[in-house]
């Protein structure tokens, strides 16, 4: 962290906003640097009190947004509103936001207190308040014994809660985070994304989080924003990014699946069957308008592929993995191969002959995208 992003002015009012507030909005926002853009004709609305994650692949453009909503870039098009307010131009310490990055580069010199009060004492608090507010928020952080520490004296886990009081101490409107776990190993990992749940339920502040963990976010989230090239891909719940991803690159991004390519052979409504070659016809229900005889690509999550043993059938079982309560297969039909989790036990070795049933509810149908 350098000392511009250090915490400083402005000390929101804190307390919590009324539900239906937008607190941030995006309006027709693009970012180029050279070649590349990296944020291309964004909109967005982030409501009050939301835990909003922006999630895709290393190079979407996440940071970027980020960045743009904190004042650390400025957009080529388009406008930034927080609370309402243009903050076109406006630098980051102007801005009623403060900022978690994965590299929370606390100050080595100064204990925890002092690292958590820096942004009051500079913002001219009285000693009283910031004694008072650092042991709130410390309390909050469940972190109230390691006051008298240097950071290095700190567990990674422990740094990363007093990144996290540093930041919301300030009382920002908005908590910018960008992948501020990507240093934890993955036990610890998973403990502070409850945590992070907990903490933001008792703030009510709105939390913008930036990740390419799909888990993270579906774990975290009250609204997962998908990101792909620059642009939303898809923005919803996590249940309805999961259940019913709008493309194929969402599908494959949220949670394991298979895409396979085929062809439509019947459309009723929002449903339709596609012809996959080898893997048979199997039907579900369509992301986009099709026709019969249109290229489609189908999602098929493994967790929805039974395996039977079939000495018959033309789908050999290639290679198996156990991963924790179940066995990931990976099993050659013809030219496509798919993946299907199965139980444990069910004795399925690399070479046997097996059939495939997909269920069908829970299929999606694709255009096929661009390469
Ligand atoms: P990651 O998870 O790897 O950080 P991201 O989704 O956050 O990726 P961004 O960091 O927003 O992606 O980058 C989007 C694109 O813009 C990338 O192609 C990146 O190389 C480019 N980019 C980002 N910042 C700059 C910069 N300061 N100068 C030049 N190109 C940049």
């Amino acid at each position: 962290m350098t000392s511009s992003d250090a915490p400083v002015l402005p000390v929101a009012d804190g307390g919590r906003a009324a539900v239906g507030d937008t607190a941030v909005t995006l309006e027709g926002v693009r970012k180029r640097y050279g070649d590349v853009l990296a944020v291309d004709d964004v909109s967005l609305d982030v409501r009050a009190g939301e835990f909003l994650t922006l999630l895709g692949p290393s190079g979407c453009g996440k940071t970027t947004t980020l960045r743009l909503i904190g004042g650390f870039e400025q957009p080529d098009r388009g406008a930034i509103r927080i609370d309402a307010r243009d903050v076109a131009g406006e630098p980051p310490y102007r801005r009623p936001v403060n900022t978690v990055f994965q590299q929370y580069a606390l100050f080595p010199h100064l204990d925890v207190r002092r690292n958590i009060g820096y942004g009051l004492r500079h913002a001219g608090v009285d000693g009283r308040e910031i004694a008072r507010r650092v042991s709130d928020i410390m309390e909050l952080m469940q972190i109230p014994e390691v006051g008298d520490r240097r950071p290095r004296q700190l567990s990674g886990g422990q740094q990363q809660r007093v990144a996290l009081a540093r930041a919301l101490v300030m009382e920002p409107r908005v908590l910018l985070l960008d992948e501020p776990l990507g240093s934890l190993d993955y036990k610890l990992r998973k403990d502070m994304q409850f945590e992070l749940k907990r903490i933001h339920r008792e703030v009510g502040v709105t939390f913008i989080y930036v990740t390419h963990d799909q888990e993270e976010a579906m774990t975290m989230s009250d609204r997962i924003v998908v990101m792909n090239r620059g642009r939303i891909e898809q923005q919803g719940g996590p249940e309805e990014i999961f259940d019913r991803p709008r493309t194929a690159f969402v599908a494959d991004f949220i949670g394991d699946t298979n895409v396979v390519d085929g062809v439509v052979t019947s459309v009723e409504g929002d449903h339709a069957t596609v012809d996959l070659g080898a893997l048979g016809t199997v039907g579900g229900s369509l992301a986009t308008s099709l026709g019969v005889g249109d290229t489609a690509q189908v999602s098929i999550r493994p967790n929805d592929v039974r395996v039977e043993v079939d000495a018959a059938a033309a789908a050999i079982v290639e290679e198996t993995v156990l991963v924790g309560g179940h066995v990931a297969m990976k099993i050659a039909c013809g030219e496509t191969s798919v993946t299907a989790n199965v139980p444990r036990g069910k004795g399925l070795e690399p070479g046997t002959a097996v059939r495939l049933d997909v269920d069908s509810e829970r299929i999606r149908i694709f255009a096929r995208e661009r390469a």
